[in-house]
């Protein structure tokens, strides 16, 4: 049996050994890759403002999944004492602390619930991760949330982006995804979880559906086919879920 299947049954494996997580966390990387291969090529369509040494969104509030920071650990900057400082000493001051995951959030708008409010405050602040050039010091490996923080034009000081109604849907699909790919995971404020502040962190949450209005749901559907057949080894990116994840 293929990991990507035993992925797919993994309940019916557990416990599981150790050998085994290891590469149960393999496959669940290659699948986050691709859906990032994906969607740099799906934002080649919309009009982008963002370039080198723009970092108006290079803030300490930036969320993440736990699958998202094995991928960022896997840059050899984080190994690096000096960066492991920089992390340390921005996770002691204010930032973002999410108190709800994306899929959580979505579940309470599905079911047209007001969802409890965010009590966490964005703070001021540069990522530790951003280099004194204005670049991002681990691009290749930045999470999501960064891919997705794109804008029509120029950000203002305050870092607000101007993005196309459908991009945003993406993205959201997109985040949701992410998490319930590292199911079995966490999410949080990536300073926390490089730190390891778990105590600032939420368990993830299945996906409950898509927030998708009814003029984009067309254009949604040839979307998530694309998405579930992305090739991901020798198998699909709907490997990873149970069935039917990529429907309306
Ligand atoms: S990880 Fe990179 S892209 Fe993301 S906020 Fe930090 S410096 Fe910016």
């Amino acid at each position: 049996m293929s990991i990507v299947r035993m992925y797919r049954q993994r309940n019916r494996y557990f416990p599981i050994s150790p050998a085994f997580f290891d590469s149960f966390s393999m496959a669940a990387l290659e699948a986050l890759q691709a859906i990032y291969k994906f969607y740099d090529v799906f934002i080649t369509r919309f009009p982008v403002a963002c370039g080198p040494g723009c970092s108006a969104c290079c803030s300490v509030n930036v969320s993440v999944t736990s699958l998202e920071i094995d991928y960022i650990k896997k840059n050899k900057l984080l190994a690096e004492k000096e960066i492991q400082r920089r992390i340390a000493a921005a996770s002691a001051h204010p930032h973002f602390i999410p108190s709800l995951t994306t899929n959580q959030l979505a579940r309470f708008c599905l079911r047209q619930q007001e969802p409890p409010e965010e009590t966490g405050m964005h703070a001021p602040g540069q990522c530790p991760l951003l280099g004194d050039d204005g670049r991002c010091q681990v691009y290749a490996n930045r999470p999501f949330s960064c891919r997705a923080m794109l804008s029509t034009s120029r950000c203002k000081a305050d870092g607000e982006a101007i993005m196309e109604p459908f991009l945003f849907t993406i993205n959201l699909a997109l985040y949701q995804i992410i998490e319930h790919l590292d199911l079995h995971g966490i999410s949080g404020n990536m300073l926390d979880m490089l730190a390891g502040n778990e105590n600032n962190t939420i368990v993830n949450s299945a996906l409950p559906g898509f927030l998708v209005s009814p003029a984009e749901q067309p254009q949604f559907q040839q979307l998530l086919k694309k998405i579930k057949k992305y090739p991901v080894g020798k198998g699909y990116l709907d490997d990873f879920f149970p069935p039917r994840t990529f429907s309306l």
